[in-house]
């Protein structure tokens, strides 16, 4: 009987394998951290051997602690980093590089010299702003700095991909070579309105056509492992990129339904269904998951900061031994006391866009105790989440009325309900806050039909925690006010 679903989410830092059963429960995990390089200042790569080894390093021990065997997969479902580059040579499968990941600032300098000239074309096409970030520059620094790299790109004999199109061409031994349209939809080549790679992209970054995968929605069969990867093929069955797998691991699948993720950074996304949403305000536009060809379209902005900003308080101020620490600090007293902190360690993103804007902390008195500074580093994150969302709500035309939220840093009650009294609007936490992994297994099962429609699934998942608003007007508004005049003073 097939009566599991494997989801691997393929990280920043770790691999991760989950089984779930039939109603959506974890059945058995694992998870392995790998190596970051940082070749020079701002360069991060990982070696695509690690990735590689840690997808199947879990995949091996999840389906062991499981007790289970390929016969009872009923499909497997991909979720992975997004933008992150890798060029492989067609017939052997070696990459020619490490993988450049979506982190690295190496072609920051070229991206700012291109940004006059192509910044609305770009923008028109992709939905992107022009950033070293997006997969383009990085493939182009590969072709023009990896010895024979770029004749051999012309003569049709490399390729490109993202995580997911690499882990699929490993898994299936060269069989498989596709994206979807998520992943496809952050690489800075892909149009997001005729859904194609765009020749005239391809022509401006020097990328040849011969390295690109086909795209497909994400949901959809893209074709079977080795048989050496888990004892016998089994289907591949979804491909989606990490932010909008939660997304869809949320339910968020009609207009106007958003999720934030609280992990290193932030990430808010809203689904805005058919309309391709212009942004005034710094966010990017971008494709959503679908089962069909018609992805929707999607709204993000984030946070370069979030849960980071407690890593700081834990690792660089050591004013605290444990991440869970800083909620019991912040509980200790009755506000922040004035203090404000703006974690603009490496500038600030939508919608403020300073590259050069650097962190503060402002309001200190004699009377600020560590209990401050940890409450107020924590309702950072909830004030960069709210300009994120009233940006959004700008952006959109439309007044948010839920937020769903997961990731890391959301596990963190006293965050959640700042976050709920300042956006003046309830934070719904889901009671599995997997939801990444959850979202592409929800996809691959609904492919697969493991599952017959995402209802059936909703009625499964637990409801989690609601934070309900509980802050008056007054007391907000002095809030953010001073917030706004923190930020002010941190940006150049
Ligand atoms: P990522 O996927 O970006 O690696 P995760 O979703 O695993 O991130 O979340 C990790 C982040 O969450 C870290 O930055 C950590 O500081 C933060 N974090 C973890 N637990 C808590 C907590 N209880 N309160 C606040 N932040 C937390």
């Amino acid at each position: 009987m097939k009566n599991y679903i494997l989801s691997v989410d393929q990280g920043t830092t770790s691999s991760r394998a989950v089984i779930f059963d039939r109603r959506g429960q974890i059945k058995a995990m694992a998870q392995q951290e790998f190596k970051q390089i940082y070749p020079q200042s701002g360069w991060v790569e990982h070696s695509p051997k690690d990735i590689m080894g840690s997808v199947m390093a879990v995949i091996a021990e999840a389906a062991v602690r499981a007790d289970i065997s390929a016969d009872e997969i009923a499909g497997i479902g991909l979720t992975n980093q997004r933008e992150t580059t890798l060029v492989w040579d067609a017939k052997t499968g070696k990459p020619v590089y490490n993988a450049i990941v979506w982190q690295c600032r190496r072609t920051a300098s070229y991206c700012e010299k291109i940004k006059e000239r192509y910044s609305e074309i770009i923008y028109e096409k992709t939905g992107l702003i022009p950033d070293a970030y997006f997969s383009a520059t990085k493939i182009k620094w590969i072709l023009d700095n990896v010895a024979g790299a770029r004749e051999k790109a012309e003569r049709g004999e490399l390729l490109f991909g993202t995580v997911d199109t690499f882990l699929m061409w490993q898994l299936s031994k060269g069989k498989i070579f596709a994206t979807d349209y998520t992943n496809a939809a952050r690489t800075m080549l892909f149009n997001i309105h005729t859904l194609k790679w765009d020749e005239e992209l391809l022509d401006i970054f020097g990328v040849p056509e011969s390295m690109l995968p086909k795209v497909c929605p994400s949901g959809y069969n893209y074709g079977f492992t080795h048989k050496s990867v888990l004892g016998a093929p089994v289907l591949i069955c979804s491909a989606v990129g990490d932010q909008q797998a939660a997304l869809f691991g949320q339910f968020c699948t009609d207009a106007g339904d958003l999720k934030n993720t609280y992990g290193t950074g932030c990430f808010l996304l809203m689904n805005t269904g058919r309309r391709a949403v212009r942004s005034e305000n710094g966010l990017v536009t971008t494709l959503g998951a679908s089962l069909g060809d018609r992805p929707p379209y999607v709204l993000e902005g984030s946070v370069f900061v979030g849960g980071a900003v407690v890593q700081w308080l834990r690792d660089g101020l050591k004013i605290i031994d444990c991440a869970d620490e800083s909620e019991t600090l912040a509980r200790k007293v009755e506000d922040s006391g004035g203090v404000y902190i703006v974690p603009a360690f490496t500038g600030l993103g939508a919608p403020y866009w300073d590259a050069s804007a650097r962190g503060i902390i402002t309001g200190i008195t004699r009377g600020t105790m560590r209990e401050h500074i940890a409450r107020a580093a924590l309702e950072s994150i909830a004030y960069q989440v709210c300009d994120l969302v009233s940006a959004m709500e700008k952006d959109a035309g439309i007044k948010i009325t839920c937020l769903n939220v997961d990731g890391g840093a959301s596990k963190n009650d006293f965050l959640l309900q700042f976050q709920a009294d300042i956006l003046n609007c309830p934070a719904v936490r889901p009671e599995a806050i997997e939801t990444t992994a959850l979202g592409a297994a929800y996809l691959a099962g609904l492919t697969a039909g493991f599952w017959n429609s995402l209802d059936e699934i909703r009625s499964n998942a637990n409801t989690g925690r609601v934070f309900t608003p509980d802050m008056s007007v007054d007391v907000r508004e002095r809030l953010l006010n001073g917030w706004n005049k923190a930020v002010g003073r941190a940006l150049k």
